[in-house]
């Protein structure tokens, strides 16, 4: 088969988020190559990815025959049909792929996937909603979890740390978080150091622990 670029990416699935994640990688300059059993799918990618072709990924024969094996990256998005999503990573485990990516639907979907191969598991709805959860209230305006429990969000500076230094501050001991960098009204965004002031009304990068990262976006004082 032809051979790809070593950043080129396949992406199986070709539904809401398959589509996204392929159109993302395309604009941002990647090879992909685009594979649905649905053929009105494939139609409607033709022409904006580099490849597309409609075969079953559960099938290992078909996807040696795309050359799917020679891609270090491969995604798999298929959500609603368990049996295809696991089917789909066990054949990919079994021609070699090196780095495969799946989405799961649920926690237990998950689980199966990184037992069946999956190198990398990915929640779409349960991140986005966690996500929303965070920003709906207006306490945060930004929230990005990591896997290990970890997160970065941008907040308003509580009261009690207005017009002090951050080195005066005390936010690490009270909180126990870190201000990464301060965002001012119609000002760029700044790297925090112990000498900058904090305004009312400032927009601070914060990252710590999920916990204490929540408690101090909620924190009105
Ligand atoms: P989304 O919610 O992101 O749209 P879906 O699970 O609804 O995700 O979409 C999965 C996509 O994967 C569909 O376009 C479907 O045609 C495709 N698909 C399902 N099973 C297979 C399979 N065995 N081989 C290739 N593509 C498949």
């Amino acid at each position: 088969g032809k051979t790809f670029e070593n950043d080129s990416v396949a992406v199986i699935g070709l539904g809401r988020f398959g589509s996204a994640v392929a159109d993302s990688l395309t604009s941002m300059g990647h090879e992909v190559l685009g594979i649905d059993s649905n053929s009105a799918n494939v139609q409607q990618w033709v022409d904006r990815l580099t490849h597309v072709a409609q075969a079953d990924s559960t099938d290992v024969r078909a996807l040696r025959q795309l050359g799917v094996d020679q891609f270090r990256h491969v995604v798999v998005s298929i959500g609603t049909d368990l049996e295809a999503s696991v089917l789909t990573v066990l054949a990919l485990q079994e021609i070699g792929v090196p780095d495969i990516w799946a989405k799961a639907l649920s926690k237990r979907h998950g689980l199966i996937l990184e037992r069946t191969g999956a190198h990398h598991v990915v929640y779409p709805e349960t991140s986005m909603g966690e996500r929303v959860a965070h920003l709906v209230t207006g306490k945060m305006f930004e929230f990005i979890e990591f896997d290990d429990g970890f997160a970065i969000a941008s907040t308003h500076a509580p009261k009690r740390i207005h017009n002090k230094t951050l080195a005066d501050s005390g936010v690490r001991t009270h909180y126990g978080v870190t201000i990464v960098g301060v965002k001012r009204t119609h000002e760029d965004f700044i790297y925090a150091k112990p000498e900058t002031l904090i305004h009312p009304g400032d927009i601070l990068i914060v990252a710590g622990e999920t916990k204490r990262v929540e408690k101090f976006a909620a924190a009105k004082g």
